[in-house]
């Protein structure tokens, strides 16, 4: 135990940086620090327990009476309670390099994240018969991901199921089609996907299998997913496949939401 070093009084963010309100400064001192105890100390330590409960007081003082404080982190920069500090501020900066390690534990999810809201469910949209091809949620979409084919919207790989086109849409015409979800997951689990793996392993190092099987799942799965997704779109031009995907779609069901006070061409 003798040989662990000794947490730093004041660790790497600097409360004298002027952006930030003094006492949002502080709190960032005391979340830097919070964050470090256990680079310092192995939690079986003698000192981690009080330093950790030390730093965790200091926590709970900076954010003041209420205990919470909205920390936003945007294109421009960083937003604490109402004090600001710019993108290429220290304290951005800082806060940035605090949040890595979370980051990097949080990468698998982000990336599955990314696979199968990308490329899964952002396929998963169709416009019901209800749409009147008022173009809102094209004209609406944060990453410019639908486009009007035949006066009907469709929805490109760029799309990020951010769900502002669902909410906003006014008659409720788009809906997640879960009837489309299962037929895409059936075909991409199908036999011909094993088949080839079993294939192309017998000819390949095992080392490589797995990395070799990934992408080939994928590359089908992807495959599918966009020739599947485009005959419907195509389908669903007929009134009654069109009322077969969105009837069996669960998002008819459910209600949308829009903040209290804000409407859809508010966005
Ligand atoms: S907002 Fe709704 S009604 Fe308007 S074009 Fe889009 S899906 Fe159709
Ligand atoms: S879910 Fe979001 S990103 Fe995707 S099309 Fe709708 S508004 Fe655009």
């Amino acid at each position: 135990m003798s040989s662990i070093a000794k947490i730093p009084e004041s660790p790497s963010v600097d409360a004298e940086a002027p952006s930030l309100a003094p006492e949002h400064a502080e709190l960032l001192v005391a979340l830097d620090r919070m964050l470090t105890v256990g680079s310092y100390y192995p939690p079986g330590h003698e000192k981690y327990r009080e330093v950790a409960a030390a730093a965790h007081r200091a926590v709970a003082r900076a954010a003041g009476p209420q205990g919470v404080v909205a920390i936003e982190i945007t294109e421009p920069g960083l937003t604490m309670g109402l004090s600001f500090a710019p993108a290429d501020g220290r304290e951005a900066k800082r806060l940035h390099k605090m949040l890595m390690p979370l980051d990097i534990a949080l990468a698998p999810i982000a990336f599955m994240y990314f696979m199968y809201g990308r490329f899964y469910f952002a396929k998963l949209y169709i416009a019901s018969t209800d749409c009147d091809t008022c173009r809102l949620c094209e004209e609406k979409c944060p990453t410019a991901s639908i486009r009007m084919i035949n006066k009907r919207p469709f929805w490109k790989f760029t799309c990020e199921s951010c769900m502002r086109c669902i909410n906003i849409c006014p008659r409720q015409a788009i809906q997640a089609s879960h009837s489309l979800a299962v037929v895409i997951a059936v075909a991409s689990s199908l036999l011909p996907i094993a088949i080839m793996l079993k294939i192309l392993n017998a000819h390949i190092p095992a080392a490589l299998q797995k990395p070799v099987d990934f992408i080939i799942n994928w590359g089908i799965s992807l495959t599918l997913y966009f020739i599947i997704s485009g005959t419907v779109f195509w389908l669903i031009r007929l009134k009654w496949i069109n009322k077969l995907f969105s009837a069996t779609s669960l998002t008819k069901y459910w209600r949308r939401y829009i903040a209290p006070g804000i409407k859809p061409r508010d966005y």
